[in-house]
């Protein structure tokens, strides 16, 4: 791979060009992805934030579900925020009765799972991984999904406390960034915030 990696962004709704200009910032060349044939060269795979069970439909409909699949059992590198963290879980709740998602981390999240009153929120994490870890990362949450639980292989890299949720996690707090081998996933959206901090990660792991 040259120093320069090939990034798809999963083109089918939500916050495409946003993480495209992030991840150009970050160093990598961002491609939009809309169909199987786009996979094939590339070095990693963002699944925005938008809706997940419109991620999924379209997906399904484009004939990129089982690519997907294939891809990230394969090893692909894949980075998903908020609707895409929900797309990376092996097992969702309060999905659509027909929802599925790529699966590939061993956690199970529960869509909108921060309630109507509290739609989005803002909050400082302090988020392993980061270039200069010692500044708090501003976490937008959008909607976001609640992880509920994560198995053994699943490193938790940000939390934030159990009673911002409602979670059952207590005093551990609930996680909001996730890392499985080379996934990652974010209850958050870093594309929104001009902080390049999560996408430079991501990169890192690409490039690894
Ligand atoms: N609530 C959305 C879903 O279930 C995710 C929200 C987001 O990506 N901002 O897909």
């Amino acid at each position: 791979m040259t120093s320069r990696p090939t990034i798809g962004v999963l083109a089918l709704q939500g916050d495409v060009r946003e993480h495209a200009a992030c991840l150009e910032r970050a160093g990598a060349r961002a491609v939009p992805v809309r169909r199987p044939t786009e996979l094939p060269g590339l070095d990693g795979l963002v699944v925005p934030g938008g809706e997940s069970t419109t991620i999924d439909r379209l997906s399904r409909l484009f004939g990129l579900h089982g690519p997907i699949r294939a891809a990230i059992a394969g090893g692909l590198p894949v980075y998903g925020s908020c609707a895409g963290m929900i797309q990376l879980a092996d097992r969702i709740l309060d999905g659509h009765p027909e929802q599925q998602t790529f699966g590939g981390i061993d956690m199970t999240v529960r869509r909108n799972a921060f309630g109507r009153q509290v739609d989005s929120f803002e909050a400082d994490l302090e988020m392993r991984g980061l270039e200069d870890g010692g500044r708090a990362y501003p976490g937008v949450f959008i909607r976001a999904p609640r992880v509920e639980s994560v198995g053994r292989d699943v490193e938790v890299l940000a939390t934030v406390p159990g009673d911002r949720t409602g979670g059952t996690s207590g005093g551990v707090g609930t996680p909001v960034a996730v890392r499985q081998g080379a996934l990652l996933a974010t209850a958050f959206h870093p594309e929104v915030t001009g902080d390049d901090r999560v996408h430079r990660l991501f990169v890192a792991m690409v490039t690894g």
